[in-house]
């Protein structure tokens, strides 16, 4: 998982927030880069949906690999890098996040040049999740051993059914055993109040970036995936933080007054699609101009949604981390998962479904175990799936992506408005 920081990489975004975003995104980068170089704040790296609350309340600055990850996928610096990563054993079958930043790592290179940077910041401690995968893990080890670093982390329960007590214990636990070591890196104790704060500063985040996400249930739909993946940088990068809600009350009151005013994100909506599994990084210009151009709006996604942590709460900090870290939909089971899908397909009104079927992410793509069809078959929604790529577009075909989506749309369009809408509530 992840999430860029590009504006740019899809059609240019016409939202009067995005000046912030920049100017945000690159303080981010910037002041890791600073506490890194200038020791003035301890520097952890965080995977995209682990605990980052603690390192907040404790004074780290966070660095998250995966956001770096899409960087080198959108700016495409990934293809000339990865091999390094391969060439030292890490197989092209694993996900290409992790070969794009070690090979990024080997061969010196950054998209964060444009920020002044050298490198992805050296930190002193590393944290990780397993709820996501368990790759984030490995890719971890390979920086604790190259920088003789502490590398720590909750392993998690996956392909969870029900959620039970006992499973949220477990996760509440293995939380309380991180802070020690925390601790000693950031040379302080954890502050209660200072966790219940990062925390509640976390939830508001949450809940305003699935207030912006959630103005596309309106025809039309003032957001696309694409821009979304764009727009989300802060709710990655910044969560915990005064600075991401700021952003996001800022947002959401931009996407309410174009909703009010009936303004759509493309210039003509004939059709709504959900995305289910990765973005492909280094062609989200296309993909977006393809659907622009084929007037169908890609309008929620299960991975821009994966920022909503909606279990958080500062009164219970540790357990609600727990939870929110077991209810993601990348630690669900089948089952969740196809409710969670059939709730977001009637919230947003789609007319059909893409799936990407990401060849090196088999823990963000749910079309290999027959989720599609089952929910095909429940919903009589039209499915469409991709074969591609996060970050490895040797996995992905230009032209047999473009005549997929076309035929795609022309079935809706056989289909007639009346066929099209069928699979509406
Ligand atoms: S394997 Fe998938 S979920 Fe894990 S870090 Fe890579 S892209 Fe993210």
């Amino acid at each position: 998982m992840a999430a860029s920081d590009r504006p740019g990489s899809a059609p240019e975004a016409t939202f009067r927030a995005s000046a912030r975003l920049k100017e945000l995104m690159a303080a981010h980068f910037t002041g890791v880069d600073r506490a890194a170089r200038e020791k003035s704040a301890p520097v952890a790296w965080c995977t995209s949906v682990g605990p980052v609350e603690l390192l907040r309340a404790l004074g780290f600055e966070v660095f998250f690999p995966e956001n770096h990850g899409a960087l080198l996928g959108a700016s495409r610096v990934a293809g000339e890098v990865m091999g390094r990563a391969h060439a030292i054993g890490y197989s092209p079958d694993i996900c290409s996040y992790l070969t794009s930043d070690i090979g990024a790592y080997l061969a010196r290179k950054t998209p964060l040049s444009r920020f002044g940077l050298t490198g992805a910041p050296r930190p002193d401690l590393l944290l990780y999740s397993t709820n996501q995968c368990r790759e984030v893990r490995d890719w971890f080890e390979f920086y604790g051993r190259e920088w003789g670093v502490p590398v720590v982390g909750v392993t998690s329960f996956r392909d969870l059914g029900d959620i039970q007590d006992s499973h949220v214990e477990a996760i509440t636990r293995q939380l309380e055993g991180l802070i020690p070591a925390l601790e000693a890196v950031a040379g302080r104790r954890l502050d209660a109040a200072a966790l219940e704060a990062a925390v509640d500063r976390s939830r508001t985040c949450s809940d305003l970036w699935r207030d912006c996400l959630g103005a596309s249930a309106a025809r039309p739909a003032p957001l696309t995936f694409f821009d979304a993946t764009i727009q989300m940088g802060p709710a990655v990068v910044l969560r915990g933080t005064a600075e991401a809600c700021d952003y996001y009350r800022l947002l959401k009151a931009e996407l309410a007054g174009r909703v009010a005013s009936g303004a759509g994100a493309l210039p003509q909506e004939r059709f709504r699609l959900y995305w289910d599994g990765m973005p492909i990084w280094g062609r989200l210009r296309d993909l977006a101009s393809l659907f622009a151009g084929l007037e169908t709006s890609v309008v929620a996604s299960t991975y821009c949604n994966s920022w909503v942590f909606e279990a958080l709460d500062p009164r219970d900090p540790l357990r609600s981390m727990a939870r929110a870290s077991l209810e993601l939909f990348i630690a669900r089971a089948e089952g969740p998962k196809q409710a969670y899908l059939t709730r977001m397909t009637r919230e947003f009104s789609v007319d059909g479904l893409v799936f990407h079927d990401a060849r090196t992410c088999p823990n963000n793509s749910n079309v290999r175990f027959g989720l599609a069809q089952r929910l095909r078959r429940a919903s009589h929604l039209p499915v469409l799936v991709l074969d591609g790529d996060l970050n490895d577009l040797r996995c992905f075909s230009d032209e047999q992506a473009r005549t997929n989506i076309e035929a795609f749309v022309e079935q809706l369009e056989d289909a007639g408005p009346a066929a099209a809408g069928g699979g509406r509530p």
